[in-house]
C-alpha cells in the first residue's frame, strides 16, 4: 500500500511535498492511467463509467459494495486528501483477492470525478447517485468553459455523465476512508474517527450600501460608511456563533469595498458569509440570526442591504449501521475511536441519498489540509484501512 500510494503522490508532486491534481487536469488524467494499470495487473477488473469514475471491481454475484473517494486534489493541494481513501480501498479488494474468499458482494474501489470542486464539486458521486442537476453543469462554480475544457481533455461528453447514474437496489453500501482535515482526533489522541454526519452549509452575498464622499471633509456624524457596517457586522458572527450556537461554525472569507480608497467613504461593502451545522433547524436559526444582525448593522447606520443566496447543502447523516460497523472495526483490532461529525464535504454525502453510507477519519497532523504540508501518519493510514477492510468485511457478512 505504501509504494502505491509514494507512486500516486509522485504523479502532479510539487517541490514543497504537495500535489497540484485539479479535476480532468492532465496530473489527474495521468493519476487515473497510473491506477488502470495498477489495477489490470492486480487482474482486477477496471470499470470506467460516463461521468469517467475509475474504479477497481471484484466481482462477486450480488450487489455492489462500493469503497472509495477521489484522486483530484485543491490547486496545490497535499498527497493524503482524497488518495488515501482510493489507494485503502484498493488495497482492501488485493487482500480479499489474496484471501481467496469469496463474498456475497461485489467490491469496488472507486476513484470518483471532481470531489474538490476545482469544475462542479461532487461531479462524479452525484452522477452515480442520479442527484446531478443540468443547472450544476450551466452555471458550475469553476465556469462552464474551464468544464468543458475538462470533458474534452479526459475525452468524456456531458451527455453521457447521467449514463454513470446506478439503480440503488444493486448497491450494498459506500464506505469511504478520509483523513481529518480538522484537529479534533490529534487532540484527543485518538486514532480512528467514526463519522456520523457530514455538515451542511449556507452561504451568503451580503452587500451594504451607503454613500461615498470625502474622507477629509465629511464629519463623523455625517456618513453613511458601509465598512463600517460589514466591520461591525463581522464582528457580530463570532460573537453570536460562539455564544448562541455552539457546534456551528460562520465564516466572512471575503470583504470588498468600493471605491476602495484612502481617502474615500466606503460606499458599497461586498461580504462574503457561509456557516456550517450537521442540523438543519440549526442552521434555519443561525441564518435567521446572522442575517437579522446585518440588517440591524445596516439600519443603525442608514444603509441599504442587499442579501443574496449562493450556496445551500443540507446535512447528510451518514447511515448508524455503517457507523457501528466501523466502530466495531477499530475496536476488534484494538484501536481506540471516537465518533465525530465531518466539517467538509465528501462524496459520502451524494452516496448516502441511495445507499447506507458511511466515513472511517483517521487524524491530521495540526488539523492541516488543502495545503502541501497536509500530513498523516503512514501507522494512522494503515489503521484506516484496516478498519475499512473490517468494515467492509462485516457489511458483506450482514447480508
Ligand atoms: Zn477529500
Amino acid at each position: 500500500m505504501r509504494a502505491d500510494f509514494d507512486a500516486l503522490a509522485a504523479i502532479g508532486a510539487t517541490p514543497d511535498g504537495g500535489v497540484d491534481r485539479p479535476s480532468l487536469s492532465e496530473a489527474h488524467l495521468a493519476a487515473r492511467a497510473w491506477f488502470l494499470e495498477r489495477v489490470a495487473a492486480a487482474r482486477l477488473e477496471r470499470r470506467v463509467d460516463g461521468a469517467g469514475n475509475h474504479s477497481a471491481v471484484l466481482p462477486a454475484d450480488g450487489p455492489t459494495l462500493l469503497l472509495g473517494s477521489h484522486f483530484d486534489s485543491v490547486p496545490n493541494g497535499g498527497r493524503f486528501d482524497g488518495a488515501l481513501g482510493v489507494i485503502a480501498a484498493l488495497h482492501v479488494l488485493l487482500a480479499v483477492q489474496a484471501s481467496g474468499r469469496a463474498l456475497p458482494v461485489a467490491l469496488e474501489a472507486i476513484d470518483f470525478t471532481d470531489e474538490e470542486g476545482t469544475l462542479v464539486g461532487l461531479l462524479g458521486s452525484e452522477a452515480l447517485a442520479g442527484t446531478l442537476t443540468p443547472e450544476a453543469l450551466l452555471a458550475p462554480r469553476g465556469g462552464r468553459e474551464a468544464l468543458l475544457a475538462g470533458l474534452e481533455r479526459a475525452g468524456m461528453r456531458e451527455e453521457q455523465l447521467w449514463t454513470a447514474r446506478r439503480q440503488p437496489r444493486s448497491l450494498a453500501g459506500y464506505v469511504e476512508l478520509h483523513i481529518e482535515q480538522g484537529p479534533v482526533l490529534e487532540r484527543a489522541g485518538v486514532q480512528i474517527g467514526v463519522v456520523t454526519a457530514i455538515v451542511g452549509a449556507r452561504s451568503f452575498s451580503l452587500v451594504f450600501r451607503g454613500e461615498a464622499g470625502h474622507a477629509g471633509t465629511t464629519p463623523m456624524t455625517a456618513r453613511k460608511d458601509a465598512g463600517l457596517a460589514a466591520a461591525a457586522f463581522i464582528g457580530a458572527v463570532e460573537e453570536i456563533v460562539v455564544r448562541d450556537f455552539p457546534g456551528c461554525v460562520a465564516t466572512v472569507g471575503d470583504v470588498q469595498f468600493e471605491p476602495g480608497a484612502y481617502n474615500v467613504i466606503p460606499r458599497t461593502a461586498r461580504v462574503a458569509l457561509e456557516f456550517r451545522s450537521t442540523d438543519s433547524h440549526t442552521l434555519d436559526g443561525l441564518e435567521v440570526a446572522l442575517l437579522e444582525r446585518a440588517g440591524d448593522e445596516a439600519s443603525r447606520r442608514g444603509l441599504g442591504l442587499d442579501v443574496t443566496p449562493v450556496g445551500r447543502w443540507e446535512p447528510t447523516p451518514l447511515d448508524p449501521g455503517v457507523c457501528d460497523a466501523v466502530e466495531e472495526a477499530a475496536a476488534e483490532l484494538g484501536l481506540t475511536s471516537l465518533r465525530l461529525h465531518s466539517g467538509a464535504g465528501h462524496d459520502a454525502q451524494a452516496l448516502a441519498g441511495v445507499t447506507p453510507a458511511g466515513m472511517i477519519f483517521v487524524p491530521s497532523r495540526g488539523g492541516l489540509s488543502h495545503d502541501p504540508g497536509e500530513l498523516t501518519a503512514w501507522d494512522d493510514c494503515v489503521n484506516g484501512a484496516n478498519v475499512l477492510l473490517g468494515t467492509a468485511l462485516a457489511l458483506a457478512g450482514r447480508r
